[in-house]
């Protein structure tokens, strides 16, 4: 029998960017209008195909209040990989970027894979309320040597798969 490939995936960011949302969009091909507070961690789990084997995803989401805060550093030590997550709409939350960072680098391992997502593009649309560029992502991605970047919706669903995809690929070719 073919040995099952797990990879373990965290995703982190300010409170109100849509982690759970976009875990849901992924996992369930669904979205939530509420905004219901994760409470610690939960975590979901989707089998993805890289080069014609089963890849199985364990995320899990991660709560941002400050007293869940112990909890989720004992979860970066066993990821494999984060996603780091801002909403393009605001800058608050990209400028959070750096506190999580720091955690990352303080709790995980050396080599953790990290890859930043700015997530409710669709808004930069509809209300034309954008407040962090692309370019301003990239160099940040860029400087913080994170394996990649993308701008997603988890209220259209664009991008979501794309982006799991993407970065599973990424953990499958430096791990496996
Ligand atoms: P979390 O605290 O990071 O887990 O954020 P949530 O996933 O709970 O989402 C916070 C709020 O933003 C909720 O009201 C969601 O409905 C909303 N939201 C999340 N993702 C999107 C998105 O891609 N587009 C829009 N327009 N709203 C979103
Ligand atoms: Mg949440």
């Amino acid at each position: 029998m073919e040995e099952e490939l797990l990879f373990r995936v965290i995703i982190v960011g300010d409170s109100g960017v849509g982690k759970s949302c976009l875990l849901l969009r992924f996992s369930e091909n669904t979205f939530n209008e509420q905004h219901t507070v994760t409470i610690g961690v939960e975590f979901g789990t989707k089998l993805v195909k890289i080069n014609n084997q089963q890849v199985k995803l364990q995320i899990w989401d991660t709560a941002g209040q400050e007293s869940f805060r112990s909890i989720t550093r004992s979860f970066y030590r066993r990821a494999d990989g984060v996603l780091l997550v801002y909403d393009v709409n605001s800058k608050e939350s990209f400028e959070g970027l750096s506190y999580w960072l720091g955690e990352i680098r303080q709790h995980a391992t050396s080599d953790i894979v990290i890859f930043l997502v700015g997530n409710q593009v669709d808004l930069t649309e509809s209300e034309n309320s954008r407040e962090v560029s692309q370019d301003d992502a990239n160099a940040y991605k860029n400087f913080h040597n994170l394996c990649g970047f993308k701008e997603t919706s988890a209220l259209s669903g664009f991008n979501v798969n794309e982006t799991f995809h993407e970065f599973t690929n990424i953990l499958y070719e430096r791990w496996n």
